[in-house]
C-alpha cells in the first residue's frame, strides 16, 4: 500500500522505519548510540506525520539543540515535502519556542511584544551596576559578579525566583542582588535566556486555559538530543502531554531521540538518566517494551576503526545504559597520533596534514574537515597557523560577534531607536560617539528619571534644563530622525539600509574612521552583510524579529552571519560541545592533554561527563579521525610539561598509527617564528577582505 511504499522509508532500516511509521496513539524512546539515525528518524517521522496520518503542520512541537539543526530539518522537511507551508509548524531551540511563545503571550507575561533578550554579557553588566549602587548602602558584599550571573541563572534553571529562596547568611548577599536584577528586568522590558524557558513554563501553568489551548494544539511533540533537556524544559514539556478532547483526557504523541552516552550538559542541571525514567513515567511507558522503546544498533556514519576507538573509550564509563554499535563501513584508515613539541607545533601540523589532505582529496569540501577542541581559548593557534597556511575557516563561539564592543553599540542604536525605554541602550551611547555630555549631566538623568519614574530617554526631552542644551537636543533629534526616516513607508528601507542609515547619522562610522579603527569598521560592514542575509532568508525587515534572532542564535559565528548555505571552503572550529549532532568527514581532536581534556579546571572533574565528550568527539569523524597532545603547553605564559590524555590509551593500540618524531610526514619547523600573540582573540581576519568594506561603500553609492 502506499503508506509502506514511500521513498521516505526505502533509506531507512526495519527499526528506523518501526519508529517511523509508529501509529498516532503512540508515544517512543529512540534510544541509541552515536550516528545511528535518530535525528533522521525524527525528520522522518515529521515529514511521515504530514504526509500519511494527515497531522497539520501547526499540531507539531519540534525541538533540536542548536538553529543550525533547525534549520537543517526545515529545509530537508521541505525538500520531501514541496509545497507544503510550514510556518505555523513550531520548530525550533527550546530557548526559540519560548521565544516564540512569549511573543504571542507576551501581555499574559506582562512584557511588550518587543521585549529585548539580553546575553550574559547584558546579565554581567548590569549585576555590575547593581552591585555599585549597592555597595553604597552596604558594605558587606564579597562575591563577585561573574558568580551572581552564574548564581541567578542557576536558581532559574532550577525553576526558582528570588522569592523562592530562603535567604541565609551566605547567600545573602546574591540575594538581594537576585531581587533587584528580577525586578529591574521587568521594569527594563528585557527577557535573559533562563527567564524565556522560565516564563514560559510558568504562564502555562498559571494560565490554565493557555495550557488547554497548547496541550490540544500540540498533539505531536518531538524532542532531539533528550539527554541533555534540563529539569525546567521537562516540566515544560510536562505541561503538553495531555490534551482535553470531548471531555476524555488523551495523551498527545511523544517522540523523543537520545543518547545517554551524549549527555555532555549535566552542568547546566541536566538529568540524562533521571530524565529518561521520569519520561517513561509519565507517559507509562515500559523500560523492557519495545514498542515503546526503540533502538538502533547501526551506525551509518563512522568507519569500524573510528566506531571500535569510541566504544572502547565509552566502555570505561559505569553509568551506561549500554548498547551495541556497528558499522558496515569496513577496512577504515587507522586513527593518526602526533605528539607535537608545543601548541604551535600542533596547530602547525595539523595544518600542513589539511593541506595535505586537500591535495591529496580536492573533490573534498574543506568544510567536511573539522578542528575540535575542549575550551574556546584553544582556537587562537589555530587560528593564526590556518592565516600562515592560507586556509580560510570559521569559528563557532568564542568571543561573539555580538558581543564585540563596536556592534554592541551598533546594535543599541538600533536598540533604543526602536524602544525608546531601553536604559541600558541609552547609556551605552548617550556619550557615544562623544558628545561631551559628563558625568555630572549622566548622574542628573539618572535620577531625574528614576525620580519621575520614567526612561532616561524621556527624561532628557522633559527636563526643562536639559532638554534645551543643544548637545542633549542634537542626540533627541538625531534618535527621532533617525526613527521617522525608517517607519517611513513611502520609501522602504531594507533592514540593513536602516542600520547603514543610523551607523552614519549617528557619527557612529565617523568615529571609528577618524581613529583608523578599520576592524571596527569591517565589523559594522559584516554586521550590515548578516542583516542583509538575515532579511533575505526570513523575508522580512523586521528589526524586533532580527534582535531576537541573532540574541538567540547559540552557534553564533565570529562574523554575525547565521550559518544557513554551505561554506564549502572553509574549514570549521568549534569546541566539542558545540559539535554535537554534526558530522565531518576528517575531524582532528586537538589539546588532548591531561586537565585540559579531561578537563580540571575547578580541580573537581566529572571524569565520565568528559568521557561523554571525548565520545562525542571521536563519533563526529565519518573517515578519518587525527588525534594530538603536546609536551608543552603555555599556561599564563610559562610553559608547563604536559602529560597526554588518559583517553588516549584507552583507545586500543592497534587502532592507532602513531605519527612520532621519526616518521612524521613534515618536518618540524626549525625556527619557531615569533607569532604576535593575542591576548584577546579578534583574529577573525582570515577571511576578511577589503572587500567587505567595500560592500558597505557599494551599498551607500546605491
Ligand atoms: P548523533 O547521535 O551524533 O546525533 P544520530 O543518531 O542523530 O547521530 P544521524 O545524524 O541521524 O544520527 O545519522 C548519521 C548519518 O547516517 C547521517 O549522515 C544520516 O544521513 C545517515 N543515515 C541514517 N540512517 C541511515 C540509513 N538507514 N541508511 C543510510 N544512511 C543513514
Ligand atoms: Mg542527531
Amino acid at each position: 500500500n502506499e503508506m509502506h511504499d514511500d521513498k521516505l522509508l526505502h533509506d531507512l532500516n526495519p527499526e528506523q522505519k518501526r519508529a517511523v511509521i509508529c501509529s498516532t496513539n503512540q508515544s517512543t524512546l529512540v534510544l541509541s548510540g552515536a550516528g545511528s539515525g535518530k535525528t533522521r528518524v525524527l525528520t522522518s517521522r515529521i515529514v511521515y506525520l504530514l504526509k500519511h496520518f494527515n497531522v497539520k503542520p501547526y499540531q507539531i512541537f519540534a525541538v533540536t539543540f542548536t538553529n543550525k539543526a533547525a534549520l537543517e530539518m526545515r529545509h530537508r522537511i521541505s525538500q520531501m515535502l514541496p509545497g507544503v507551508q510550514l510556518n505555523d509548524m513550531w520548530l525550533g531551540t527550546f530557548h526559540g519556542l519560548a521565544n516564540r511563545f512569549l511573543r504571542i503571550h507576551h501581555k499574559m507575561a506582562d512584557l511588550t511584544s518587543d521585549f529585548l533578550i539580553i546575553d550574559t554579557d547584558d546579565q554581567l553588566s548590569i549585576v555590575k551596576r547593581m552591585i555599585k549602587d549597592e555597595m553604597n548602602a552596604n558594605n558587606f558584599y564579597t562575591d563577585k559578579p561573574k558568580a551572581i550571573v552564574n548564581y541567578i541563572n542557576k536558581c532559574k534553571d532550577e525553576g526558582k525566583r528570588s522569592t523562592d529562596i530562603i535567604s541565609n547568611k551566605e547567600n545573602k548577599f546574591k540575594q538581594i542582588i537576585y531581587t533587584k536584577y528580577e525586578k529591574y528586568l521587568r521594569e527594563e522590558n528585557k527577557v535573559d535566556f533562563a527567564e524565556l524557558i522560565l516564563l514560559t513554563k510558568e504562564l502555562m501553568e498559571k494560565e490554565i486555559d493557555l495550557r488547554i489551548h497548547y496541550a490540544k494544539k500540540f498533539q505531536f511533540v518531538l524532542v532531539d538530543e533528550f539527554q541533555d533537556t534540563s529539569t525546567l524544559q521537562m516540566d515544560w514539556l510536562k505541561l503538553m502531554m495531555d490534551r482535553d478532547d470531548e471531555n476524555k483526557i488523551v495523551r498527545n504523541c511523544f517522540m523523543a531521540v537520545g543518547d545517554d552516552d551524549q549527555s555532555i550538559y549535566a552542568f547546566r542541571g541536566a538529568q540524562c538518566i533521571n530524565n529518561i525514567d521520569e519520561y517513561l513515567k509519565v507517559l507509562y511507558l515500559e523500560r523492557e517494551n519495545t514498542d515503546h522503546i526503540i533502538k538502533l544498533e547501526q551506525n551509518y556514519r563512522s568507519t569500524n576503526i573510528v566506531l571500535e576507538a569510541a566504544n572502547a573509550v565509552i566502555d570505561h564509563n559505569h553509568s551506561r545504559l549500554g548498547k551495541n554499535l556497528w558499522t558496515d563501513i569496513k577496512n577504515g584508515e587507522k586513527i593518526a597520533l602526533f605528539q607535537a613539541s608545543d601548541a604551535t607545533d600542533e596547530a602547525e601540523h595539523i595544518v600542513k596534514t589539511i593541506h595535505d589532505f586537500n591535495h591529496r582529496h580536492p573533490n573534498i569540501p574543506l568544510s567536511q574537515i573539522a578542528i575540535l577542541y575542549r575550551t574556546n581559548a584553544q582556537s587562537r593557534e589555530f587560528e593564526q597557523a590556518l592565516l600562515n597556511g592560507g586556509i580560510k575557516y570559521r569559528i563557532y563561539g568564542g568571543i561573539k560577534f555580538y558581543q564585540r564592543s563596536e556592534i554592541k553599540s551598533a546594535l543599541s542604536y538600533l536598540r533604543l531607536i526602536q524602544n525608546e525605554n531601553d536604559n541600558d541602550a541609552f547609556r551605552r551611547i548617550i556619550n557615544f560617539p562623544a558628545r561631551a555630555i559628563g558625568k555630572a549631566t549622566l548622574e542628573k538623568i539618572e535620577s531625574g528619571a528614576n525620580e519621575k519614574r520614567c526612561s532616561l530617554f524621556s527624561y532628557i526631552q522633559c527636563d526643562p534644563v536639559l532638554s534645551k542644551q543643544k548637545k542633549i537636543l542634537d542626540f533627541i533629534k538625531l534618535i527621532n530622525e533617525c526613527k521617522q526616516r525608517i517607519l517611513e513607508k513611502d520609501v522602504p528601507m531594507e533592514l540593513y539600509e536602516q542600520a547603514l542609515y543610523i551607523f552614519e547619522q549617528s557619527g557612529l562610522m565617523e568615529a571609528y574612521k577618524k581613529k583608523q579603527e578599520v576592524e571596527r569598521l569591517q565589523n559594522l560592514s559584516e554586521l550590515c552583510n548578516a542583516m542583509k542575509q538575515f532579511s533575505q532568508l526570513y523575508n522580512t525587515n523586521d528589526l524586533t524579529q532580527y534582535l531576537s534572532t541573532i540574541a538567540l542564535d547559540t552557534t553564533n559565528t565570529q562574523d554575525g552571519k547565521l550559518d544557513t548555505t554551505d561554506e564549502i571552503e572553509r574549514i570549521q572550529m568549534m569546541t566539542v560541545h558545540g559539535a554535537k549532532g554534526l558530522e565531518f568527514h576528517y575531524v582532528f581532536i586537538a589539546g588532548l592533554v591531561q586537565n585540559l581534556f579531561p578537563s580540571n579546571f575547578f580541580g573537581n572533574c566529572d571524569i565520565e561527563e568528559e568521557r561523554r565528550l571525548m565520545y562525542v568527539a571521536i563519533t563526529r569523524a565519518k573517515r578519518y579521525l587525527h588525534i594530538s597532545y603536546s609536551e608543552t603547553r603555555s599556561n599564563y605564559g610559562q610553559q608547563e610539561t604536559c602529560q597526554r590524555s588518559q583517553f588516549i590509551s584507552e583507545i586500543p593500540k592497534g587502532l592507532l598509527f602513531e605519527n612520532n618524531e621519526n616518521n612524521r610526514i613534515y618536518e618540524p619547523p626549525k625556527k619557531k617564528m615569533n607569532f604576535i600573540k593575542h591576548m584577546a582573540m579578534p583574529v577573525q581576519t582570515g577571511f576578511i577582505t577589503g572587500k567587505n568594506l567595500m560592500n558597505v561603500v557599494q551599498l551607500k553609492e546605491k
